[in-house]
């Protein structure tokens, strides 16, 4: 195991002149050699772009040029999220070949602060899945137990920081793509409040559920990186007129009189060791001062089937645009017909054509007002089960996955197993609000559970307390 680095010393020492960020990054470069061909943490490593970024910094650093709040902080990106000059893939082969002409803007807010990127992360195809075994190009292992899973869709992301293959890394979150793998990998992942963070340049899923956010080990990282890449961007007409929030300031203040919410229906299913640790959370938020109030939720049971309504109609059209034309892979056929058909025959494996036939369906004239109407309703529930629960508490505590990480092979014959997976963590992606995992200790195994903290929309400051709070306790 490579010497864990945190962004916020990384960025300090390169920009201090006490550490290169060429040291940083070969230190990751290694761990790759080393461990990549057992993780499959990435579709593509980019280390010579990644040695000249890094050799880049160091000169300016040499030459009294500013670098950056992220100066040398190495990044791995989930390859969904388009890259300059660099295939991006969705871990599909439908996007075969293709070379996104521009970077997102998120991917442009990090390099504008200095982060190296080593590379492009697998994930589960079209960030579809809960354990990257649905990508086209072979599944990640997890770093801590290579008979399991990572978690999904981020699993690549969540690997490489877990692997030391990057200080950080960036994930989407639809249905709980950063928390869940975050949480099954030991590390903190946030998924901001909808239209915090730019989607520009995200290639989308679930429109108005999606969202970009940090993979990291500590909260500090998470906060700093949040610093940089939220806040408004005129590119994303979905993107909130907000500037990013300053969130390392009040990791030290303290839980002290906060409320922290205890959803007394919670949906079943979790095992024991991961209630425990939620339990033990409860305590020591109490015993660094915030109070435990019982708050009720009773449409979050309810949140799976509406966003498995939500999320594939939003799909189904989103990934219209994939047709042998505008991108990508194009079998040849008699007609044009045939053509967009043996295309997407070939280019879309199982879940996505799941999805796909799903969502078209929910959509259809006759079946719109009992599907996809009727799950817009139950979102609208949610959302109101989430004000009243807010009126009493500032935050809310669920385990963010109902199991630790689990092995490879278990629930991908059973697609409703997989989805099962994501019942805390969905309702707040159809809510637009914000939440991130914490580690908090372990469980089976002695494999790491993690602690969900969930906020309202833009309570990012009052989550990243007691995600703080949390840290320091465990
Ligand atoms: N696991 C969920 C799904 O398969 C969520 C995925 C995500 O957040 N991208 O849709």
């Amino acid at each position: 195991m490579t010497t864990r680095r945190t962004a916020v010393d990384v960025a300090a020492s390169v920009a201090a002149g006490e550490l290169t960020a060429s040291a940083v990054l070969e230190e990751n470069l290694a761990a790759i050699d080393a461990r990549e061909k057992d993780v499959h943490a990435f579709n593509v490593v980019t280390a010579d772009r990644a040695r000249e970024r890094a050799a880049q910094i160091d000169a300016d650093v040499k030459a009294g040029r500013n670098v950056g709040r992220l100066a040398g902080v190495t990044v791995a990106l989930k390859d969904n999220m388009c890259t300059r000059g660099v295939a991006t893939t969705c871990s599909s082969k439908i996007l075969e070949g293709w070379i996104p002409p521009y970077d997102g803007t998120v991917v442009r807010r990090l390099a504008d602060a200095g982060a190296v990127v080593v590379g492009k992360t697998n994930l589960d195809e079209f960030a579809m899945g809960s354990s990257t075994e649905n990508s086209a190009f072979g599944p990640t292992r997890n770093p801590l137990d290579t008979s399991r899973v990572p978690g999904g869709s981020s699993g690549g992301s969540a690997a490489a920081v877990a692997a030391g293959f990057s200080t950080v890394s960036f994930g989407s979150d639809t249905g709980g793509s950063i928390r869940q793998p975050a949480a099954l990998c030991g590390l903190v992942g946030v998924k901001p409040t909808y239209g915090m963070v730019s989607r520009q340049g995200l290639i989308a899923f679930g429109s108005s559920l999606d969202q970009i956010g940090p993979f990291t080990t500590t909260v500090a990282d998470a906060a700093l990186l949040m610093e940089i890449i939220a806040g408004h961007d005129p590119l994303d007409s979905t993107s909130l007129p907000q500037p990013a929030p300053a969130l390392l300031p009040v990791l030290s203040q303290g839980v002290k009189g906060m409320r922290i919410g205890r959803i007394t229906d919670m949906p079943e299913g979790s095992s024991p060791d991961v209630l425990a640790r939620l339990d033990a959370a409860f305590d020591a938020l109490q015993h660094a001062g915030a109070t435990v109030v019982d708050v009720q939720m009773p449409s979050m049971s309810y949140g799976l089937t509406a966003y498995y309504l939500v999320a594939p109609a939003e799909a189904s059209s989103n990934l219209a645009r994939f047709d042998g034309v505008r991108y990508g892979l194009r079998v040849d056929a008699k007609d044009l017909n045939s053509m967009y058909g043996d295309t997407r025959a070939a280019g879309f494996g199982d879940e996505v054509k799941r999805r796909i036939m799903l969502g078209t369906y929910a959509l259809s004239a006759g079946y719109y007002d009992a599907y996809y109407g009727k799950a817009l309703k139950v979102r609208r529930l949610i959302a109101d089960d989430f004000a009243k629960a807010y009126q009493r508490c500032d935050v809310i505590l669920t385990p963010t996955s109902p199991t630790v990480a689990f092995k490879f092979g278990d629930k991908t014959s059973n697609p409703l197993a997989m989805y099962l997976c994501d019942v805390f963590t969905i309702p707040t992606n159809l809510a637009g609000h914000a939440a991130m995992s914490v580690p908090f200790g372990t469980g089976e195994a002695g494999l790491p559970v993690g602690v969900q903290v969930l906020a309202p929309a833009l309570g990012e400051a009052p989550m990243f307390r007691v995600a703080a709070e949390l840290e320091r306790a465990v």
